[in-house]
């Protein structure tokens, strides 16, 4: 069992209506990783900086993620400045883009990253993407993420990327635009959907007292949706909505605090309970559904 995945690894300053953060730990395949390690073994792929601090790398190391295929070089990190609105908490304002040493970075995938069961394509250059994607051999799952500064920058790119993929995770509007066989489309507070060949699949977001930054969410959300279904080496539907709830519960935790915070101490355990919380949230029969959603330990 084991997910390799590209995408950025990043300093953030982020502004939200509660308060603001400068050069904290972010990216989306930092994200995705901390949260797929409480499952499986997370393979990851990017480059860092001189001016990345070493005690993030040691986080992500202690959280056992296979570190080989991250460089560290001088120069930049990718840095990403936004900024939350009260009334819409859902989208970030990009105030800035910096790619740094991800312009130029070529990613040459270890030996054993390309045997992964699954390839997580977290928000990066589709050029890169691809690059990652050449590298793999068999993965039983390739899923993508993006946005819309790549689709606006490499179209053409992103849209070959997305030729090649089972599952396109975006925002509604961008994966109802381009989703294939199966797309998953996040809706911020309105929750997560499962668009595939003839079904429809939705998971309520979960009703949370405290929302400090929003960072993240979508990248945690790939990460419990793609973890839960790396261990449980099931990939079909029914597997899928399980995951999705993962996915939800997991997101659900990374917006309680800033960075990836929340997730420093969280346990598969606390996972499982707010995923029992959703089945009661939407289970009109009342008959006990909590032991079919439980992984195997
Ligand atoms: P999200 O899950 O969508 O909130 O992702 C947030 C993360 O995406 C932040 O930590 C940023 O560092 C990263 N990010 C923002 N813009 C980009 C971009 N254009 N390409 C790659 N990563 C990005």
């Amino acid at each position: 069992m084991s997910i390799t995945v590209v995408g950025s690894v990043a300093l953030d300053t982020v502004e939200t209506p509660f308060g603001k953060k400068e050069n904290a730990l972010g990216g989306a395949a930092t994200y995705f990783s901390t949260a797929a390690s409480l499952y499986t073994q997370v393979q990851l792929v990017g480059v860092v900086g001189d001016d990345f601090p070493e005690q993030h790398v040691e986080f992500l190391r202690q959280r056992g993620v296979d570190l080989r295929g991250l460089q560290r070089k001088p120069g930049q990190t990718f840095h990403w400045a936004g900024k939350y609105e009260y009334d819409n908490l859902n989208n970030a304002q990009t105030l800035d883009t910096q790619l740094g040493l991800f312009a130029t970075f070529d990613p040459q995938l270890p030996e054993d990253y390309r045997a992964a069961d699954c390839v997580f394509l977290a928000n990066i250059d589709p050029t890169l993407q691809l690059k990652v994607l050449e590298q793999v051999r068999q993965p039983k799952l390739k899923v993508l993420d993006s946005m819309n500064f790549w689709i606006s920058s490499n179209k053409a790119a992103l849209t070959e990327v997305i030729s090649k993929v089972d599952v396109v995770l975006m925002n509604e509007g961008e994966a109802l635009q381009y989703g294939e066989s199966f797309s998953l489309a996040k809706k911020g507070e309105y929750g997560a959907a499962l668009f595939a060949d003839r079904t429809y699949f939705f998971a309520p977001a979960y009703p949370l007292e405290t929302v400090k930054d929003p960072t993240g969410a979508g990248d945690t959300f790939a990460g419990g949706f793609l973890g839960y279904l790396s261990r449980a080496g099931d990939y079909s539907l029914a597997a899928m909505k399980r995951a999705v709830l993962h996915g939800s519960a997991m997101a659900s935790f990374t917006i309680e605090d800033y960075s990836i915070d929340r997730l420093r101490t969280l346990t598969l355990g606390d996972v499982e309970r707010r995923v029992e919380d959703f089945a009661h949230f939407t289970n009109v029969t009342g008959e006990a559904i909590f032991e079919s959603l439980r992984l195997e330990r």
